[in-house]
């Protein structure tokens, strides 16, 4: 039965945190009404929040307006729901990293990714030359730069038109629609792209890359910069959160087990060294990227991204992890939260 959230308060969403307790992770999300009212709510919350900074070490996102904030949910039953700007393109970033994992792990399987790439977190930043350094040049886990590089690099193609033309056909079937690539966006990373390309050079010279290493620094920053809104991204996360299949176009992604490999890293990596918080305040495997997209997964119940631009300095998005945390509590989503038996019999669920 659904874990309907109580809401004893108005649509400011002011209510105490004793409330979030109500909600556990088991069941089906709320009714569409109630979901549409907690989006408001989060929203409304939130959008006056301005701390954070957008970034700037990628020229053109420092252009980013701060003020645009979006969220929006879609269900495994294919049901979308949107709050604010969620219509406004971005380009997806690090959040790219985790869909061409999944491809990667569909293409070449569960162990050959795992011992080539890792899952362990590094507990450093996403673009560190020291984590690379301090582990033999392994990049440990596929969602810091090293690791996404060696992912890239991995991908089925004979060379970089191959290989870029896999990775933007397979985001764009999560998507459930044709990505277009943001050429300036793509033109001025490639400018300042300094940090990535000795990152490949480092993996390259500890015998860990088995492509052209500025080849392989192009097409991650190509897949960087593809284009994307919120909505995009809430369906790339439920098709995580069912199964491997998109619930908008009922395609096949990634089987079954390629979702749980990829919501498993990311639970463990997903949110940069500061994945271990996100975990213990929002309960849910999730990735952020540097323009302001968080998507974060509930597996069996659907995806939530949001879009707003000033980051924390682990790089996410300040209102977008406001934004989970509040929607986690409140939806019943934390995977972490249960009832005593009793209670939930008691309650009829
Ligand atoms: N292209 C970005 C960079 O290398 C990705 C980082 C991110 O979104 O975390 O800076």
């Amino acid at each position: 039965m659904a874990d309907s959230p109580q809401e004893p308060h108005d649509e400011l969403g002011q209510v105490d945190d004793h409330e979030a307790t109500e909600t556990i992770s088991t069941g089906t999300l709320p009714d569409a009404e109630t979901i549409r009212r907690l989006l408001r709510q989060a929203h409304r919350r939130y959008a006056g929040n301005d701390d954070g900074a957008v970034a700037d070490h990628i020229p053109a996102l420092a252009d980013a307006d701060p003020g645009l904030f979006g969220i929006s949910l879609t269900s495994i039953e294919g049901d979308v729901y949107s709050v604010g700007d969620t219509a406004h393109t971005f380009t997806i970033q690090s959040i790219s990293k985790a869909f061409v994992f999944a491809l990667a792990c569909r293409e070449l399987g569960h162990e050959p990714v795992r011992n080539t790439v890792g899952v362990n977190n590094t507990g450093l930043p996403f673009d560190s030359v020291m984590a690379l350094e301090l582990n033999g040049g392994h990049p440990m886990n596929p969602m810091v730069n090293a690791g996404a590089l060696a992912t890239s690099a991995l991908v089925p193609g004979e060379d970089l038109e191959a290989k870029w033309n896999f990775i933007r056909d397979g985001l764009s079937r999560f998507a459930g629609r044709r990505l277009e690539l943001d050429e300036d966006a793509w033109a001025s990373e490639q400018a300042a792209n300094q940090r990535n390309t000795g990152i490949a050079r480092l993996l390259e010279s500890h015998g860990r890359m088995d492509f052209d290493a500025a080849d392989a620094t192009d097409l991650f920053t190509r897949q960087c910069s593809l284009l994307v809104t919120a909505e995009d991204l809430s369906a790339m996360g439920a098709t995580l959160s069912a199964g491997g299949v998109n619930p908008v176009t009922g395609d096949e992604v990634v089987g079954p087990e390629v979702a749980r490999d990829t919501l498993a890293v990311l639970a463990s990596t997903g949110m940069y060294e500061a994945s271990g918080d996100w975990l213990f305040e929002i309960g849910l495997p999730a990735k952020s990227g540097v323009s302001g997209g968080v998507v974060t997964v509930s597996p069996g119940k659907g995806g939530l991204a949001t879009y707003s631009a000033p980051l924390d300095d682990a790089g996410t998005s300040v209102r977008g992890q406001l934004a989970a945390g509040f929607l986690s509590a409140r939806l019943g989503l934390n995977l972490f939260a249960s009832r005593p038996a009793a209670q939930r019999a008691a309650r009829g669920d």
